[in-house]
């Protein structure tokens, strides 16, 4: 077959295997199905930025439980939702979340805009979201591109400029192969095909619908695509966590500026994140008291998107008694809805380091 030259020359065959072979989400209709309500699209779309499907499937159903309604939501104390939201990333996404839900409730009667324009209006909603958002709560034919989508155009066409300049002319190819019937089932079967089928290392083009019309497939680089610009190292940053204990096995935790890198959640008092290692006692200037501070075996880390947070710890322990003289508040551990950053430096806690090696001397049989 000669390459697509008309929308449903692609279309076609992928909604009839979209038909077949969908996959099942909480927030999906089933195909050719009304939509889902745009609250639940919305919601998953803002969730799924940057992060799996399968983790955002318990996030999706907890939001939901709690906050049925946008309303519900946006009369939350953002606080509740930042907590919520702890664990799933990227927290800016979560106070825009919240800053969304009020405005769609009280300036827009609770209705999400139907069209792009509209819905980039909102806070929090880019060009990829207010696209998915109109393709599928308002089918409308919008260019919807993400990750999955991306890889199965720059491969259909064989595309070999790489990302993200690629991303334009992407977006160009995407227009012109998005149908005018069932504009939101062809969005999410592009996604679904780039998620099972047209996967980044291996595409499985042999049950691939659009294997025909595939050029890259043709010419035996499908592999290879899309390009990717060479990255530039990710810069390190170090700190020193405080693990400081009540005589009760609660921790302190403070709650960060509302503005910025994990804005107003809750964190591990820490010393400033700077791009050389801490010496011994310098850190000790930024512990939120006086105490006898034990350095931790082990170091942890954290990848964010533009540096890795290199952490060191030393632990205290204080009586409840001084413990109240303290700003913060004083949580179990494992109780406290933390961004994944600060679970981790609470995994260097000594009973959490001591359970860890139990676990793993018991595991070592099993090995061997
Ligand atoms: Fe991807 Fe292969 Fe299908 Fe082309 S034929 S879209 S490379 S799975």
């Amino acid at each position: 077959m000669p390459s697509p030259r008309r929308p449903s020359d692609i279309a076609t065959p992928l909604l009839a295997w979209y038909d077949r072979h969908h996959r099942v989400l909480p927030w999906r209709a089933p195909p050719g199905a009304p939509p889902m309500e745009p609250y639940r699209v919305w919601l998953s779309e803002v969730m799924l930025q940057q992060t799996t499907v399968p983790a955002v499937v318990p996030y999706f159903d907890k939001f939901l439980r709690r906050w049925p309604r946008v309303e519900d939501l946006a009369a939350a104390p953002v606080e509740d939702v930042m907590e919520a939201w702890a664990g799933l990333g990227y927290y800016a996404r979560a106070r825009n979340l919240h800053k969304c839900a009020q405005a769609v409730a009280s300036k827009l009667g609770g209705r999400f805009p139907d069209t792009e324009e509209g819905l980039l209006e909102l806070p929090g909603i880019g060009a990829y979201t207010a696209a998915a958002i109109a393709a599928i709560a308002f089918n409308r034919p919008a260019a919807v591109m993400d990750g999955n989508i991306e890889r199965v155009i720059a491969r259909l066409f064989a595309i070999e400029t790489p990302l993200p300049q690629a991303k334009p002319e992407l977006r160009e190819r995407v227009k012109g192969i998005t149908p005018q019937q069932r504009p939101g089932d062809f969005a999410q079967a592009m996604m679904d095909l780039g998620a099972t089928v047209c996967t980044p290392k291996s595409p499985n083009c042999l049950i691939c619908p659009l294997a025909a019309m595939c050029k890259a497939r043709k010419a035996g680089i499908a592999q290879a695509l899309p390009r990717k610009a060479t990255k530039v190292g990710r810069p390190v940053r170090h700190t020193l966590a405080f693990l400081l204990e009540r005589d009760d096995g609660a921790v302190l935790l403070r709650r960060r500026p509302p503005q910025g890198l994990l804005g107003g959640m809750l964190e591990v008092p820490s010393a400033p994140w700077r791009e050389t290692p801490w010496q011994n006692g310098e850190a000790l200037k930024h512990a939120p008291t006086d105490c006898d501070w034990q350095p931790m075996p082990g170091e942890t880390e954290h990848v964010f998107t533009h540096f890795a947070l290199k952490i060191a710890a030393v632990h205290g322990r204080i009586s409840a008694r001084e413990a109240a003289k303290l700003d913060g508040l004083w949580q179990q551990p494992r109780e406290a809805a933390l961004p994944t950053v600060m679970k981790k430096m609470l995994r260097l806690l000594p009973q959490e380091a001591a359970a860890k090696s139990t676990k793993s001397r018991r595991a070592a049989p099993a090995r061997s």
